[in-house]
């Protein structure tokens, strides 16, 4: 079987399942290459079933060789399944708790023959993605490459006058040129006061001197995503926002330090925090301290104070505290890098000196 179903049903049988059906897109991607917009997996002992509707009957073929092809006409899907996990003696088929919606649930429970039960599972997929193979991570690494080259394209045209909107804009034509085939989200472009919203996506203001500005943002490449942020300065820089920028930096770099196979994700989260504890701006750094990065921008491992994950060689993962204050600004820097035995494989190479505009 396909080596990766294969560890996903091993995940999934921890939850009491003896099979697993698999509808959310990254997952069907992850496990069989199929990158349709609709279809639905079903893994059991005898194998692979990927079922599509007329559509996509051809390019699934041709992108999961490894699955078995079945076509479905309209209100067939269940009973297609039902004949997969019927072939392999499965009775409790597990679903992807986290991405089947109330309505979803509910057909598939009623369409399930008797003494079929549907299992909730959590994260079978999820977990085998987290630690990437090497042909994902060389998706990665140039994904990483175009947000990089795309930033110092663009860097030149940030000087006041300059709307937000129009960076974002800038940023993702340059990406796109260099192979993207998109954004790995909307990107935020966060300038002056704004700069203290975390998720401050790209908006109307236009930019001024003085101004910190934030990019959060990343290219998508074959499905992967890349995951970076810079902070700069417009002008010139007053004592308070060095001080700032030098606090976040310092704890980056304490938990760039801390990565390692091995080590608790809340271990890393810990550096960070206690450099932006001691310098008494704890509260203004309120969000977690890192996560996952592959065909989702978000996803395993976690890293925060309360994540029981433990980082694992191959896992890729962002480093990227921040200290936001209300009215006045912030600061963020992000980093995304590979989990190796000794510490880790940097993705992100635009350099983290104070940048002046
Ligand atoms: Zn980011
Ligand atoms: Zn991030």
């Amino acid at each position: 079987m396909m080596e990766r179903a294969r560890r996903a049903l091993e995940n999934a049988r921890e939850h009491g399942a003896d099979a697993l059906i698999v509808q959310s897109a990254p997952n069907r991607r992850y496990l069989t290459g199929f990158t349709g917009s609709e279809g639905t997996i079903v893994i059991t002992s005898e194998g692979v079933h990927l079922l599509v509707d007329f559509r996509y009957v051809e390019q699934a073929k041709l992108q999961a060789p490894g699955a078995h092809v079945q076509m479905y006409r309209r209100e067939e899907l269940w009973a297609k399944v039902a004949e997969a996990l019927a072939a392999a003696g499965a009775r409790r088929p597990g679903f992807e708790a986290e991405h089947v919606s109330w309505a979803r649930w509910r057909k598939m429970v009623e369409s399930l023959p008797e003494g079929v039960e549907a299992v909730p599972v959590t994260g079978a997929v999820e977990r085998v993605r987290a630690v990437k193979d090497a042909g994902e991570l060389e998706l990665i690494r140039r994904a990483m490459r175009i947000t990089d080259e795309a930033l110092a394209a663009v860097l030149p045209e940030v000087r006041p006058g300059v709307r937000e909107r129009e960076l974002a804009l800038r940023l993702e034509w340059e990406m796109k040129r260099r192979g993207a085939e998109g954004t790995a989200f909307d990107f935020i472009v966060a300038s002056g006061p704004r700069s203290a919203m975390p998720h401050g996506v790209a908006g109307d203001r236009a930019l001024e001197r003085g101004d910190f500005v934030t990019f959060d943002i990343g290219a998508r490449y074959q499905g992967y995503c890349a995951d970076m942020t810079r902070t700069v300065i417009l002008g010139e820089a007053d004592e308070r926002q060095r001080a700032i920028y030098d606090l976040v930096l310092r704890a980056q770099e304490a938990a760039l330090a801390a990565v390692r196979a091995g080590v608790r994700a809340s271990e890393v989260d810990a550096a960070a925090r206690r450099v932006i504890a001691d310098a008494g701006y704890g509260e203004a750094f309120g969000h977690g301290l890192g996560h996952g990065v592959g065909l989702d921008v978000h996803e395993a491992p976690s890293l925060n104070a309360r994540s029981e994950d433990v980082l694992e060689e191959g896992m890729v993962v962002t480093i990227e505290p921040g200290v936001y204050l209300e009215g006045w600004g912030g600061v963020r820097i992000e980093d995304s890098v590979v989990v190796t035995a000794a510490g880790y494989e940097l993705l992100t190479f635009t350099a983290k000196d104070l940048m002046i505009l």
